[in-house]
């Protein structure tokens, strides 16, 4: 194709403007060239047929014919096949117009039949229109499968029969018969009408279609169909004895639009980046109904007067087939686009409604049954709906520590599992968001049915859980669970079971909790310790202080460390013990940021106090925190504290984890020791010691509580045991809790070399525990995070 596509652009020359530059000069040669052959038509002589017979016309619609080719070669710069061949169409039609123009010239009255010859000989002729519309179709945008391109054709095939029709009955045919009696009608002359017609027709509805940076492309096309029909409507006219006239205004209109064709070849493309305007034109494509309406008065017409011609009866009689076809068309166009319609607003109202991941009901999804379970309520047709809220225990350390992808399939294979458990009675499950989900039982009243099923549902969700890498995963669930006689609010339902669910949590997880009343008091107590720690946190001045209680080496009587023990100091209410808001912080994550914190000023402190171990606490969350041993190692490097110097107490119940005894390697790895916290009353077994060797275990301080007591025998023996394995697997040992001089004698005796308590020493801001044990100044540097 001779096609000039994105030329490489240097800054010299920019090939858009270029391009624009060259299609003025096209358009200015093609004006210039359509003025010429217009003047020809007013100067040459015209023979007795009405064609000029001079030879300028016919030169300068040649050149017409070739400055257009030139500017095929220059203007298709935006290109696609579409518009190349679309030009070539132009071409085409513009081309047979100068042929048979030039056939007009001719002697022989037959050849020179443009009205009344052959077929053959009008053949090319009659393709000018059709050929045009071509173009006009290829540039509008591409047709969308056969029903949309057979409607269009037929839309204007509609509009030139009526078109032909009437035109036929009201102007040729009384006019040839004034002329040439009943005889001689020009039949030749209601085809090249009708595809004139057609082809504007065509032309008109490529205009709604076309993209605005085509629309003057078309729009030039368009403007050339239509010379093109008013120079065949005249010749018609000059054509008849005696109208032959002085100038023929036929040739002029073919020369225009011959030259309206080469112009919508140089016109460039332009504004690409325009969108189409977005509304239709509803009558626009009712078009080809209003073109039928003066047909249908032509027939009324010539009923009545009684001269219903063969033509218009057949024209008519084609026109309403075609209408026929047309709306079949349209009918099985409009039953494909509903049913298209249908099945994409079903989809669209199941996916509003249903969660994705796991194809349970969402949110959205869960509040509209619970609104359906409410009027199905009024009408008394449900007495009491159960709800259980059921959370996955720990499900952020699934997804830290084995990806999301493991995560994503914890929450599949947990969402199948509850559909398993609510598959009978119209029960309904529910992914309500993250971890959580929702179990919908309806008609279950009494509390002790719907425990069994949350019940069921925890079982089912502690199976183990097959992985994608082969391996398995056992989580747990914690539940909440409601019933509602009368539902008011869905919401209002499913926050009371949350509240239940959070108590479970609270209490230890992988339980279920029953909603209760002063549940809700106790849940806004902690909503409002999560407001004031989140504006605690924020605060310029911590309100946080680390107090440090001593570790002491019972043989020696001298210190060991300090365990690290967190403050609040309330602006209204005063010193608040961690019991009160760490298990709040520690749901809502902001045991990170705080944890940050202690730690740094734990270390400081240890670096005033010369050999003092420091011992800070970790919570679960910390511990699952993914950035947690850079932070150590970080907050040390700040704080110049020697590895060896801090150590991090756990509680035993993370051991049962892997994934957390490798954090805890990895700390150790540090250089940092690691210490059990209140050993004796979790759920780890002895053999996970084995697994971190060098730790600190902190014997619980119930074991100490009744050591000294009568029955305290039992305790003195597993004290005893306790040290014994400690000796063996090289692990220290601290008793936590001595509170009296018999505890502490009993201990020591019993082979315990540390020991914490407020008889050895109650906790003390971190400030008075240091000048009092003649420390240097507390001097704390700023952690990084
Ligand atoms: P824990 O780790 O077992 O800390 C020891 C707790 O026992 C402290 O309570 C301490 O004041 C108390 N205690 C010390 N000596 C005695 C004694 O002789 N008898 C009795 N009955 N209690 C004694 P505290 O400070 O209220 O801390 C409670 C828990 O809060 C801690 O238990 C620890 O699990 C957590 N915690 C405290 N500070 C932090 C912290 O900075 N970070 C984290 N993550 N948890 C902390
Ligand atoms: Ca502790
Ligand atoms: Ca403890």
């Amino acid at each position: 194709m001779p096609t000039e596509r994105s030329a490489p652009s240097t800054p010299q020359h920019d090939p858009v403007v270029g391009t624009v530059r060259r299609s003025t000069i096209g358009l200015v040669l093609v004006a210039v060239l359509a003025a010429a052959a217009v003047a020809a038509v007013a100067v040459e002589p015209v023979d007795a047929q009405g064609a000029v017979t001079g030879p300028w016309l016919r030169v300068f619609e040649g050149l017409l014919v070739v400055v257009g080719f030139v500017g095929l070669r220059f203007t298709v710069r935006v290109a696609t096949a579409r518009r190349e061949w679309a030009a070539f169409s132009f071409l085409g039609a513009a081309g047979v117009m100068a042929v048979g123009s030039l056939v007009l010239l001719t002697d022989d009255p037959a050849l020179a039949g443009h009205f009344k010859g052959d077929v053959a000989q009008n053949l090319p002729q009659l393709l000018a229109g059709p050929l045009a519309a071509c173009g006009v179709l290829l540039l509008s945008r591409p047709v969308r499968g056969f029903v949309e391109g057979t409607r269009l054709v037929l839309d204007g095939v509609l509009i030139g029969c009526g078109v032909s029709v009437v035109v036929w009955y009201l102007a040729l045919q009384p006019l040839s018969e004034a002329h040439y009696g009943p005889q001689g009608a020009p039949s030749m002359a209601i085809a090249y009408l009708a595809l004139d017609t057609i082809a504007i027709a065509l032309g008109l509805m490529a205009m709604l279609r076309v993209s605005v940076p085509l629309r003057r492309n078309v729009l030039a096309a368009v403007v050339g169909l239509c010379w093109l029909m008013v120079g065949d409507a005249l010749r018609g006219f000059e054509f008849l004895p005696p109208g032959i006239p002085e100038l023929s205004a036929s040739e002029a209109c073919w020369a225009l639009g011959i030259a309206s064709l080469a112009a919508a070849v140089w016109i460039p493309v332009g504004g690409a980046t325009e969108e189409r305007p977005r509304h239709t034109w509803w009558w626009w494509s009712a078009m080809p109904y209003f073109f039928v309406i003066p047909v249908a008065a032509v027939l009324v017409s010539a009923a009545v007067r009684g001269d219903l011609e063969p033509e218009v009866v057949v024209g008519a009689a084609v026109i309403i087939a075609l209408l026929g076809l047309r709306h079949v068309l349209t009918l099985s166009e409009n039953v494909a686009l509903t049913d298209r319609l249908t099945a994409t607003v079903r989809g669209l109202e199941h996916r509003a409604a249903h969660d994705e991941l796991t194809g349970l009901l969402n949110r959205t999804g869960l509040i509209r049954r619970l609104d359906g379970m409410r009027a199905q309520q009024e009408e008394g047709r449900l007495c009491s709906v159960g709800l259980v809220f059921i959370d996955v225990d720990r499900f952020k350390g699934v997804n830290d520590t084995l990806g999301h992808a493991a995560g994503d399939a914890v929450l599949r294979a947990v969402a199948e599992r509850l559909r398993t458990v609510v598959a009978a009675d119209g029960a309904d499950a529910a992914r309500f968001a993250g971890d959580e989900f929702v179990l919908l039982l309806p008609g279950v009243g009494e509390p002790a049915g719907v425990l069994a099923r949350a019940q069921d549902a925890l079982d089912a969700i502690e199976r183990p859980i097959p992985l994608d890498d082969g391996g398995e995963i056992v989580v747990t669930a914690s539940a909440g669970v409601t019933i509602a006689t009368r539902l008011d609010v869905g919401e209002a339902m499913v926050r009371e079971a949350d509240i239940a669910m959070f108590e479970a949590k609270s209490g230890g997880r992988a339980r279920i909790e029953v909603f209760e009343e002063d549940l809700r008091q106790r849940s806004e107590v902690r909503m409002e310790v999560e407001q004031d720690l989140r504006r605690a946190l924020a605060a310029p001045d911590s309100q946080f202080e680390v107090h440090l209680q001593p570790l002491a080496l019972l043989d020696e009587d001298r210190l060991w460390g300090a365990e690290a023990l967190v403050r609040w100091r309330h602006p209204e209410k005063g010193m608040v013990l961690p019991g009160r808001f760490l298990p709040v912080a520690e749901e809502s994550g902001m045991i990170v940021p705080l944890g940050d914190v202690i730690l740094a000023e734990a270390c400081a402190a240890a670096v005033a106090i010369p050999g003092l171990i420091v011992s800070v606490n970790l919570s679960p969350r910390q511990i699952h925190d993914s950035k947690l041993v850079a932070t150590v190692r970080q907050t040390l490097e700040t704080q110049g504290l020697a590895p060896a110097r801090l150590c991090l107490e756990v509680t035993e119940d993370i051991l049962v984890d892997d994934r957390t005894i490798t954090v805890l390697e990895n700390i150790q790895g540090l250089g940092v020791r690691v210490a059990i916290d209140d050993f004796g009353i979790g759920a780890s077994s002895l053999r996970q010691l084995r697994r971190i060797p060098g730790a600190v275990v902190k014997i619980d301080r119930s074991f100490l509580e009744n050591i000294d007591g009568e029955r305290g025998g039992d305790d003195r023996v597993m004290v005893k045991a306790l040290v014994s394995i400690a000796e063996q697997l090289e692990l220290e040992i601290v008793a936590e809790g001595i509170e009296r001089q018999s505890q502490l004698e009993i201990v020591r005796d019993l082979g315990v070399p540390i020991g914490q308590g407020w008889y050895l020493g109650a906790p003390q801001r971190a400030a008075a525990f240091v000048t009092e044990r003649g420390g240097r100044p507390l001097v704390r540097r700023t952690p990084r995070r």
